[in-house]
């Protein structure tokens, strides 16, 4: 008996081993993985405030020199620029308002320009920047301190885009739905050393060769005693009305014969457009495209009144605000506001075959993450959206922003800029080579 179940083994030791080791094998990663889970399930996973947070301060190192990125020649100019800001938008944002708005594979209408690049935001005083640094970076090509508009760090008046290009026959547009005296707009059409300086803000932007200027800010334009917030009393309504048109409708914007008409400037709001605690439009106020849409009218009109391209910038202000007070709703629907405007830019800049769209931001703002519901838990069907830089009011951070571009010139918005260089490839896209003059009679 014994001899003949030695013989079986005998014969068959090859497959037993065979399936012994694999019986064995299995148990091990049965119980691997069994041992793995529980261990991820039993990780402690710390309770804490943003303040907890592991924070690293570092020095950094000093005495490098900027070098201007190389642009590349422009083989066809543009006759028109659109830049769209959206204040406080970096990859986060972008990603956060495309996740909710679809899902992971919805596309925006950034998603669909064909050039992107990435770009370096710090201010001459600071690595993180504010609005007013940023913007001066994209209005003029030169660093400046945080706060100053329009000037360099020794407060030398800096000529910027809008002054520039309107000596080359160019007519040039201002948006934004905050007051329209805020950072951003207030880069393209003055010069102050303090974005807070309101009173010399508006009366340099009335005074400057933008030709429509619309946003909110009308407390910025009258004094105390009308209901405004001037502290000089002057009342540039006054100034407005006797040699421009003021609108302060949104349905104003219909009027066809506006489209040609001198100066524009549009106050749909006492402040800023809409805000948190005001979702909707009030029914005067336009939507960013709205205004956009005005804008391209008027340019094309100055267009066939001899004027050889225009230059249209739109901000999406509250993007930024959102950062700020930490609301994920809020910023979602100030992205939608902004993606309507960068859609029109875009469909325009399609038909129209002679306009540079280029979508940009001066900054992130908030440190916004998208996260797992859990660290250990990365099915689930909820996404976690969270704000880091403070709780109730977060600033501004160093991470880099993206840059779109679409249309001829679009060549040089790639790789890493740094946001002087987007002014100086803005330039390189538009035909600069003879000094015409103003085509808007001044
Ligand atoms: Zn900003």
């Amino acid at each position: 008996m014994m001899d003949q179940i030695f013989s079986y083994l005998k014969k068959n030791i090859l497959i037993i081993g065979i399936v012994f080791s694999l019986g064995a094998f299995t148990g091990y990663k049965v119980l691997e993985s069994i041992g793995v889970a529980a261990l991820i399930a039993n990780i402690p996973i710390p309770e804490g405030s943003i303040a907890d947070k592991d924070v690293f301060i570092k020095n950094l190192p000093e005495g490098k020199i900027l070098e201007p990125k190389e642009l590349v020649s422009v083989d066809r100019k543009a006759k028109n620029i659109i830049l769209l800001i959206a204040d406080g938008m970096s990859i986060s944002q972008v990603s956060s308002y495309r996740l909710i708005k679809g899902g992971p594979n919805e596309r925006l209408a950034v998603d669909k320009f064909p050039i992107s690049g990435i770009v370096l935001t710090h201010s001459e005083d600071a690595v993180v920047t504010d609005s007013a640094s940023s913007a001066t970076a994209y209005s003029t090509g030169f660093k400046t301190n945080n706060g100053a508009l329009g000037l360099d760090k020794d407060l030398n008046v800096l000529e910027n885009l809008t002054e520039k290009i309107h000596t080359y026959g160019y007519v040039s547009s201002l948006i934004s739905t905050s007051e329209i005296t805020h950072a951003t707009p207030a880069a393209f059409a003055s010069h102050v050393d303090l974005r807070w300086k309101t009173d010399e803000i508006s009366k340099q932007m009335i005074d400057s060769d933008v030709m429509t200027i619309l946003g909110g800010g009308r407390h910025f334009f009258l004094p105390e005693d009308m209901g405004g917030k001037r502290d000089d009393g002057l009342n540039l309504y006054e100034q407005v009305e006797s040699t421009q048109t003021l609108l302060t409708h949104k349905d104003q914007l219909n009027d066809e014969s506006l489209t040609s008409s001198k100066k524009v400037i549009g106050l749909f709001a006492d402040e800023h457009i809409r805000d948190i605690e005001k979702p909707d439009n009030h029914p005067s106020e336009p939507s960013t495209k709205d205004m956009l849409d005005f804008a391209i009218k008027r340019s094309e009109s100055f267009m066939e009144g001899g004027c050889k391209g225009s230059f249209i910038m739109v901000e999406g202000s509250q993007v930024d605000w959102a950062g700020h007070s930490n609301n994920i709703d809020y910023l979602v629907r100030e992205m939608q506001d902004f993606e309507e405007a960068v859609q029109m830019a875009k469909s325009y800049a399609e038909q129209d075959n002679e306009t540079l769209v280029i979508v940009t931001a001066d900054h992130e703002t908030g440190g916004l993450l998208i996260e797992p519901l859990k660290p250990t838990q990365y099915t689930a069907p909820e996404v976690k959206f969270s704000f880091n830089t403070g709780i109730g009011y977060g600033s501004h951070t160093g991470v880099p922003v993206p840059i779109y571009a679409y249309g001829p010139g679009s060549e040089n918005f790639t790789g890493t800029m740094d946001n002087t260089d987007v002014y100086r490839a803005m330039l390189a896209a538009l035909d600069l080579n003879v000094e015409t003059g103003s085509c808007v009679g001044d």
